[in-house]
């Protein structure tokens, strides 16, 4: 199976379901509370159904990994595990801030180094990020590379601050980025990174799931850009609605070291990595 191919056609069906959605007043309705913690709202269980029913009609079995609607079997013999947030940044969607994603990654285990293909897709603009493990990480076709710029003055650095309790070692960090950003959907913002849009974008508050970058960690390995945990070392983590996850993403061995240094992290233990 072409799994660029099938994650490029169900991204686009996402984005058609959610296009209508985004002027009607029960986009935003809620269901109770998704398996990763927050409210399940209508625009986020339309996304989810689109992508079930577009990758099982092309012929994929597979136990879903869904932050809305938890773990389930989507065909008798599930071969493959895909792992999604069907929107990220449903609050900017539903406010009209044009900076939302959906997010969809194939593994054939349910862990983040197993993810073999995946895609997130600007809900907004005309842009989707595919990578394919081993064949690269693109933006519409195009094959992308990360920025070059390697230290705190220059560099466009995203912190998710959400809830964040702001450690001193954050704070020292905040303090030597010039250019600080957070826009709202984490996945989104790290193919930011892997494609030199920004230079690099740490999460360390302990709090994102591993379904929400699942596939965007395989867009930023694909396009050489870094990425390992708040200490320094590879990730490694079960793919669960439930698995937290930090990171610290940067477009290149330099900036990424630079950032550790500032958040106080001691590199000489994972060095090696
Ligand atoms: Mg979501």
């Amino acid at each position: 199976m072409d799994f660029l191919k099938v994650l490029d056609e169900t991204a686009e069906r996402v984005k058609n379901t959610v296009k209508p959605l985004l002027k009607s007043p029960i986009a935003g309705k809620t269901y109770g509370i998704g398996a990763g913690g927050d409210a399940k709202k209508h625009i986020d269980l339309e996304a989810e159904k689109t992508i079930v029913s577009t990758l099982r009609r092309k012929g994929l079995e597979f136990t879903l990994i869904s932050e809305e609607t938890g773990i389930r079997r989507c065909g008798n013999r599930p071969s493959y595990y895909v792992t999604t947030d069907p929107i990220d940044g449903t609050t900017n969607l539903l406010r009209g801030i044009p900076f939302a994603c959906s997010s969809i990654a194939i593994s054939t285990t349910a862990h983040v180094g197993s993810v073999e293909a995946g895609v997130v897709v600007d809900l907004f603009h005309s842009v989707t990020y595919l990578a394919q493990r081993n064949r690269g990480a693109f933006r519409n076709s195009e094959r992308i590379e990360p920025a070059q710029i390697d230290n705190l003055d220059d560099a466009v650095v995203g912190v998710d601050i959400n809830s964040c309790d702001t450690s001193p070692r954050l704070a020292q960090l905040l303090g030597q980025i010039k250019h600080v950003r957070h826009l709202g959907a984490n996945a989104l913002e790290l193919c930011y990174v892997a494609d030199g849009t920004a230079d690099g974008f740490i999460d360390v508050r302990g709090k994102l799931r591993t379904t929400d970058i699942a596939a965007a960690i395989l867009i930023i390995e694909e396009s050489n850009a870094i990425i390992t945990d708040s200490r320094g070392v590879p990730l490694s983590r079960p793919l669960s609605p439930t698995t937290t996850i930090d990171f610290i993403a940067a477009g290149n061995r330099p900036l990424h070291q630079k950032i550790l240094t500032a958040l106080g992290t001691d590199q000489t233990h994972v060095d090696s990595h």
